[in-house]
């Protein structure tokens, strides 16, 4: 039986991978890495130091002189597993998950010396095991060895329903076309950008869960795990 598997997940925007990737990581042990929250990271450094502009353009050369600078750290807090995101020592959690920063990721993300950093810090994160990592690129470009792949994907109306919901119960304003409409863009940008796009490894296991309860998706997931243990 092995121990301290390396579980890749990955998948579209908005299809419950964190959820699941924490609550997973949580009944395991082990460390729980949410990748899209560092690119969500290096984006609200951008916005801030006004490195990109409304039309996506990024100042590259700038950026990337001091991209080996920015700190992202995760931290969990045990009793309420509640993860949280820190930006050069700042909390960020909830700003880097508003739709101005969801607005401008992909045009951060699909950029070759941003990726080269954030995948050269989630290998280090790996490097023990006992890990669950989601995002687009685990299990095709960060852990091509994982012993565990899983691409997660739901219909685009279900994945912009549950980020609406998401959102407005945090008392955001936002309209449900609006979500939509961000999650199809970013479908398209990740799928279609030239560095690791969005794409499912070819031993992957798919995992659609328009029509799961969570009840049923975390079951199914706990069997895919048993099943790579014996590998
Ligand atoms: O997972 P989440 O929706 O928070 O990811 C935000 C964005 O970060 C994605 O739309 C994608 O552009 C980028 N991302 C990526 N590679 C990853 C994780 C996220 O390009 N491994």
């Amino acid at each position: 039986m092995k121990e301290n598997l390396v579980i890749a997940i990955d998948g579209f925007s908005s299809c419950g991978k964190s959820t699941v990737a924490k609550q997973l990581a949580r009944h395991l042990g082990y460390i729980y890495v949410d990748t899209g929250a560092m690119y969500r990271a290096v984006t609200l450094f951008c916005m801030r130091n006004h490195l990109i502009d409304n039309d996506g353009n990024v100042s590259a050369d700038a950026l990337e002189s001091v991209i080996n600078t920015i700190d992202i750290k995760f931290t969990c807090d045990k009793p309420t597993a509640k993860n949280t995101t820190w930006l050069n020592g700042e909390n960020v959690e909830d700003e880097i998950r508003r739709i101005e920063v969801s607005d401008k990721v992909s045009y951060v993300s699909r950029i070759g010396f941003v990726r080269s950093r954030m995948v050269s810090l989630q290998q280090q994160m790996g490097v023990q095991g006992g890990i669950v990592m989601d995002g687009r690129d685990i299990g095709t470009v960060v852990f091509p060895n994982a012993d565990l792949k899983i691409f997660m994907t739901a219909s685009p109306e279900v994945r912009a329903q549950r980020r609406y919901d998401e959102l407005t119960a945090k008392g955001e304003t936002v309209t449900f076309s609006q979500i939509l409409e961000n999650v199809n863009q970013r479908d398209y940008l990740d799928q279609h950008r030239e560095i690791a796009p969005l794409r499912q490894a070819d031993d992957a296991k798919v995992l659609d869960n328009s029509n799961l309860t969570r009840e049923e998706q975390f079951a199914l997931i706990l069997q895919m795990v048993e099943e790579a243990r014996k590998e």
